[in-house]
C-alpha cells in the first residue's frame, strides 16, 4: 500500500453552530482539546484528494494551519462548510487560492433557514459564495441535501449555481453515527425523484461531460431513495478513508456504529493501514448492506469503475440526440414497480436504514460525552463561539 495515494476525509471537529433537521451532530460536539492536532495531521499519508469537513470546520481557529499541512500531502483539497464564518472563509481562500469551498445551502431562503436552523443562514451562505466569486476564487460551489422539504428548490438552486458559474453537488438523507441520526427517510419518494429527474435532464442537456457524470450520480440517488442496492461497489477502506476528530481512522461516515481501523494519535499510518484491525473493517465493508450513495464513497467508485457511468452517459446522450428521448425516473424498475403498486411504501421503508427506535451511537469520546452532563451541545458551542469572538475583539 506504501506509495499509493489515497482519498481522505478529515473530520476536524464535531462542533457545529447549525441546527439541521437531518443531522444531530450539533447536539454532540467534540471537546476542542481532544480534536486532531497538527502533529497527528502530519502523520496522514499522501492523498490525491482530501475533503475537510465537520461539524463546521471553520469553528476551528487553527484551520489555516491544518490546511497548510494538508497542502503538503494532498493534490486537491475541498472544504465543506455551512458558510456562516464568512470572514474566516475569505481569509483562508486568500492564503490558499487552490482550495475548493463547498457551502451547503438547503434550499431557497425560507426552506434553507428552516432546515439549517441558522438565523439568516441563507443570506450568510449566499454572501460568502458571492464574495468568493467576486474575488475570483476558482473552485467554489454549493451542496444540497435533498429531502421532502426542499426537493422543489432543487432545480431553482441548480439554475442559481449556473448563473454564478459554480459547482452544484447533491446528496440525500442518510442515517449513521456521524449524523447522530437514525430517523431520516424520504416520505414522498415519487415527488422527490421527479425533481431529481428534472435535474438529471438539465445536466444531460448541458455541454459539460462533468455534468453528464453528475447526472449519473443523481440517477444513483433515485435508486438510493428507493432503498435499492448501490449501482457501484463500495470500496471504502481500500483506497479511501475517514479520520475523526479523535484520530480514529474509519472506512466511511455511513456506518451505524463507528468502525475503527486504528488511531493515528497513537500509531503510525502504516501500522494502521496494514493492521489486522483494518483488515477486519475491510471485511465488514465487503459485506455492508447500508447502500449509501454519498459523494465520498461514490466518487472514488465512479473513477474506479468508470465504464459503468460512462456507458450510462453514452446511452442517455444517444437517446437524447438521436431519438429526442429524455431521461425518465421510470427507467428504474423499482420506481415503475412502486408506481404500479407492486411494491408498497412500507416494504421500501423496511429496506431503508431508517430505524425509529434505534439508540444512536454518537461516536463521541468519553470526555466529550461527559461535558454533555452539565450543558447541552448547543450551549457548549454557543459559549465556545462567543469566547472566540470576545478574544478576537480584545
Ligand atoms: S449537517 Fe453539517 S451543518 Fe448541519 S448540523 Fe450536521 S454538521 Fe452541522
Ligand atoms: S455502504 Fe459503504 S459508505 Fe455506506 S456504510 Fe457501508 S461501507 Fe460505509
Amino acid at each position: 500500500m506504501k506509495g499509493k495515494k489515497l482519498n481522505g476525509t478529515v473530520i476536524v471537529t464535531y462542533r457545529c453552530n447549525a441546527r439541521c433537521t437531518m443531522c444531530n451532530r450539533y447536539k454532540c460536539p467534540s471537546k476542542p482539546e481532544e480534536e486532531l492536532s497538527i502533529e497527528t495531521i502530519k502523520k496522514l499519508p499522501k492523498m490525491y484528494f482530501t475533503n475537510i469537513t465537520g461539524g463546521e470546520p471553520f469553528i476551528r481557529e487553527d484551520l489555516p494551519d491544518i490546511v497548510r499541512e494538508l497542502c503538503k500531502k494532498s493534490d486537491r483539497i475541498v472544504i465543506s462548510t455551512n458558510g456562516f464564518f464568512t470572514e474566516r472563509i475569505i481569509e483562508l481562500c486568500k492564503e490558499f487560492p487552490n482550495v475548493g469551498i463547498r457551502i451547503s445551502i438547503e434550499g431557497l431562503e425560507e426552506t434553507n433557514n428552516k432546515i439549517r436552523g441558522l438565523e439568516d443562514g441563507f443570506n450568510k451562505g449566499y454572501l460568502t459564495l458571492k464574495k468568493l466569486v467576486e474575488m475570483g476564487h476558482p473552485d467554489v460551489g454549493f451542496g444540497m441535501t435533498v429531502q421532502d422539504a426542499n426537493a422543489k428548490d432543487l432545480v431553482p438552486l441548480y439554475d442559481l449555481s449556473n448563473e454564478l458559474n459554480m459547482e452544484f453537488a447533491t446528496a440525500s438523507l442518510h442515517n449513521s453515527f456521524y449524523f447522530v441520526e437514525s430517523k431520516n427517510i424520504i416520505k414522498d419518494r415519487l415527488m422527490v425523484s421527479k425533481e431529481f429527474e428534472k435535474l438529471i435532464n438539465k445536466l444531460l442537456e448541458s455541454n459539460s461531460p462533468k455534468k453528464w457524470f453528475r447526472a449519473y450520480f443523481n440517477h444513483g440517488l433515485i435508486n438510493y431513495i428507493f432503498s435499492q442496492k448501490r449501482l457501484l461497489p463500495c470500496d471504502m477502506a481500500f483506497d479511501t478513508f475517514f479520520i475523526d476528530p479523535y484520530g480514529d481512522v474509519m472506512p466511511c461516515n455511513g456506518t451505524k456504529e463507528k468502525q475503527v481501523m486504528g488511531n493515528l494519535n497513537d500509531q503510525s499510518w502504516e501500522e494502521i493501514w496494514n493492521s489486522k484491525q483494518a483488515e477486519e473493517v475491510r471485511n465488514t465493508v465487503r459485506h455492508c448492506n447500508r447502500q449509501c450513495w454519498m459523494i465520498g464513497s461514490v466518487s472514488p467508485a465512479m473513477h474506479k469503475y468508470i465504464w459503468i457511468p460512462a456507458l450510462w452517459v453514452i446511452k442517455h446522450k444517444f437517446l437524447r440526440f438521436f431519438k429526442k428521448q429524455k431521461y425518465s425516473m421510470f427507467e428504474n424498475k423499482i420506481v415503475r414497480d412502486f408506481r404500479d403498486g407492486k411494491v408498497t411504501k412500507e416494504e421500501l421503508d423496511k429496506c431503508s436504514t431508517c430505524d425509529m427506535y434505534c439508540n444512536v451511537n454518537d461516536g463521541l469520546s468519553e470526555q466529550s460525552r461527559e461535558q454533555l452532563q452539565r450543558k447541552s451541545g448547543e450551549e457548549i458551542v454557543e459559549e465556545d463561539i462567543a469566547n472566540q469572538m470576545k478574544n478576537k475583539n480584545n
